[in-house]
């Protein structure tokens, strides 16, 4: 795989540069650098209106496949959405709200979904318009999926839902939600289960119950369905389980690339601090933050590595596994640097408020999460043993 930049996405990043440069003024100019991890509460509302403003500049969906139509974003080459996310991230642009919808649902509408469900939801993401949240774990079942307890029961063209989901990013603003829901009582685990698409404004039939977080934030929720109405089926009635693997291994796969141009400016923020605090003098976190940096580097060529290989069942599990680590490391490597003024609150705080965290504090806290989210590190190694080097399977329930 050629991974220079060439002319083209030379030109592509100058068009990329100056359109930030422009939308990023006015009102958007307050969310630069809002909304992070750990920080989602920062203003919504502008960086709900900032999805639209990316969609109308047709920057949502610059990866999907092209395959089964066009759906008014643009196209562009894995080499150029890197280019975008570079300078996403050097614009400091808000932290997305619809990345779920984009990043998630979008490429397993355009693996699994028909052709009536890619023409009505890829366009309203491209748009910026809808946002989806994802509705898999429940109270018992989180790293054991299969044991979702969630029904849908079909009622003439519609599905009824009832039951809980439970952490689920996002829920208090989205307007979609895709559900992992039991369709054949029958059946048990991963068979009789389908991935239904839900809309999440049906009064007195979804509440949504925000979970208030160590950060200070609800970033996700809980979730309950009373009989909640949804039409649309990805993959077919019993299909879910496939359908809803394929969307995890995007989840912790080939996304991470992007991803990691993100954790290059936080590093480099960590090390920005730790030459101010005089933290680079002491050898043993100059060492810690020498090998961060060089681990950033074996991830970025374990992501290229493996961006070829389709059939690599774990190299999903790795990429997640190696992230997942590095960046809970990060977070407290943001602490130690600034010694025990980490701890600290601001100067004028008093004990009758709650205050803001510092951006360093909400990283620390915020990373105790990547280890467990989008599968735990104890699951992706479960899966590296089990599918890749053909170790006994762990038995389950
Ligand atoms: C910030 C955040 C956002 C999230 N967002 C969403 C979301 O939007 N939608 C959604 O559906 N879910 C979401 N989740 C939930 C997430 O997917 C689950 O937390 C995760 O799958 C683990 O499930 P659990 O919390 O039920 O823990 P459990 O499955 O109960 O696991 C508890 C502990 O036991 C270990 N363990 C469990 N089984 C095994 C085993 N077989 N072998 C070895 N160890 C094991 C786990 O590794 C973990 O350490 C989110 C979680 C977080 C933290």
């Amino acid at each position: 795989m050629n991974f220079e930049f060439g002319s083209e996405d030379e030109e592509f990043r100058a068009e990329a540069r100056a359109w930030l440069a422009d939308h990023l003024d006015g009102p958007y100019a307050e969310s630069a650098g809002r909304g992070g991890p750990g920080s989602e509460h920062e203003r919504a509302d502008a960086r709900r209106a900032w999805e639209r403003e990316l969609g109308a500049g047709g920057w949502i969906g610059l990866g999907w496949d092209r395959t089964h139509g066009a759906y008014g974003n643009r196209a562009a080459s894995l080499t150029q959405q890197v280019v975008w996310a570079e300078e996403y991230a050097r614009a400091r642009a808000p932290g997305r709200m619809g990345h779920i919808g984009e990043n998630l649902l979008a490429p397993t509408l355009l693996a699994y979904g028909d052709a009536a469900q890619r023409a009505r939801f890829l366009p309203a993401i491209a748009r910026g318009e809808e946002l989806w949240c994802q509705g898999y774990s429940e109270p018992e079942a989180g790293s054991d999926l299969a044991g979702v307890r969630t029904v849908a029961v079909r009622d003439g063209d519609t599905y009824r839902i009832s039951g809980q989901k439970i952490w689920t990013s996002l829920a208090a603003e989205a307007d979609w939600c895709f559900v992992l829901a039991r369709t054949d009582p029958g059946e048990r685990r991963h068979r009789g289960l389908s991935f239904l698409l839900v809309p999440m404004d049906q009064p007195g039939r979804i509440e949504v119950r925000p979970i208030r977080q160590m950060t200070g934030t609800a970033e996700f929720n809980e979730v309950f369905f009373d009989g909640a109405v949804a039409r649309d089926v990805v993959g077919g009635e019993g299909a879910g389980w496939r359908v809803a693997m394929g969307l995890l291994a995007r989840e912790r796969g080939v996304s991470t690339l992007v991803q990691q141009i993100g954790f290059a400016a936080e590093l480099a923020e960590v090390v920005d601090a730790a030459v101010r605090c005089g933290a680079l003098r002491d050898p043993v976190l100059h060492g810690q933050l020498v090998a961060q940096w060089a681990e950033l580097k074996v991830m970025r060529w374990n992501a290229l590595r493996t961006l070829g290989a389709a059939g690599d069942a774990g190299a999903p599990s790795v990429a997640k596994l190696l992230w997942g680590g590095w960046h809970q490391r990060l977070g407290e490597l943001a602490m130690r640097v600034r010694g025990a003024a980490a701890a600290l609150g601001p100067a004028d705080w008093t004990a009758d408020a709650p205050y803001e965290l510092t951006a360093a504090q909400r990283l620390f806290l915020f990373t105790r999460a990547d280890t467990v989210y989008g599968g735990s590190d104890e699951i992706q190694r479960n899966i590296i043993a089990e599918r890749v080097l053909g170790l006994p399977r762990v038995e389950r329930r």
